[in-house]
């Protein structure tokens, strides 16, 4: 992958980001993702935040090598605590890592937010927790896509704030609500791999002493939900 190929999975990301935007690519590593906008005149400005020195100035030479320093500024720091008002960012994408640290990232950050931004968002791992966490924080899911890149699955959404407090179900928490209304192979792939691992920790729990039976009720429902699920994507797919 490089700057003019992006990876299926971070072109994905990139086609959420809005025509003209200024955006935030925190933990933007080779500041792929930005580069890419930039080249394309998709982008008004971008900051490519970094807080791991090796990955900040692998970005600071791309961006120069590409002649791209008066649209692009590589910054070193957490989060989105590198930010300053007057770069007046409207889309804010945090991808590639997992969801927990994702929202670490937002909460830490979270004076430096103004609430009119878009977050496109694309967590590795911790889907879930991400969900509840935008819920929680009064963040509506506008878009989700899961696809297959090189042999993984990755799940990515697009939110924004509301003045509306939100109530998530179980299910959309889980499987994304967007998702469930599209499902596709890529979505039944994954939940049954999590079916099938799910399967091996219950066998376990099940030769295991001293269980902590909530945890089991809590797997064991989870199953449940996941069978339901994919015997409805199976009724859509076929
Ligand atoms: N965003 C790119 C992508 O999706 O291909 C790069 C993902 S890379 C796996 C994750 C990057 O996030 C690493 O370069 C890491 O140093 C950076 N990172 C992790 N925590 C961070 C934080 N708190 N603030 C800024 N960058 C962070």
């Amino acid at each position: 992958m490089d700057a003019d190929h992006l990876s299926k999975r971070l072109a994905a990301v990139a086609s959420y980001v809005p025509k003209s935007a200024r955006i935030a690519d925190i933990g933007s590593d080779h500041a792929y993702l930005p580069v890419y906008l930039a080249k394309r005149n998709q982008i008004a400005f971008a900051v490519a935040g970094e807080v791991v020195d090796g990955p900040f100035e692998n970005a600071v030479s791309e961006i120069a090598a590409q002649g791209l320093t008066d649209k692009i500024d590589a910054r070193l720091g957490d989060g989105i605590t590198v930010l300053r008002p007057e770069d007046r960012i409207d889309t804010i994408v945090i991808a590639g890592m997992g969801g927990t640290l994702i929202s670490d990232i937002l909460e830490r950050g979270w004076q430096h937010l103004s609430g009119q931004e878009r977050l496109v968002l694309q967590p590795n791992v911790g889907e879930y927790h991400l969900r509840c966490w935008l819920a929680d924080h009064q963040y509506v899911i506008m878009a989700e896509k899961i696809l297959k890149d090189d042999g993984h699955i990755y799940e990515m959404m697009v939110a924004e704030k509301t003045t509306q407090p939100i109530t998530l179900s179980e299910r959309d928490a889980r499987f994304g609500h967007y998702l469930l209304a599209n499902v596709n192979a890529a979505f039944v792939e994954k939940w049954q791999h999590e079916y099938q691992r799910n399967e091996r920790v219950l066998t376990a729990m099940g030769h295991a002493t001293d269980v902590p039976l909530h945890k089991q009720a809590a797997l064991t429902a989870e199953q449940q939900l996941i069978r339901e699920v994919l015997s409805d994507a199976s009724t859509t797919l076929n």
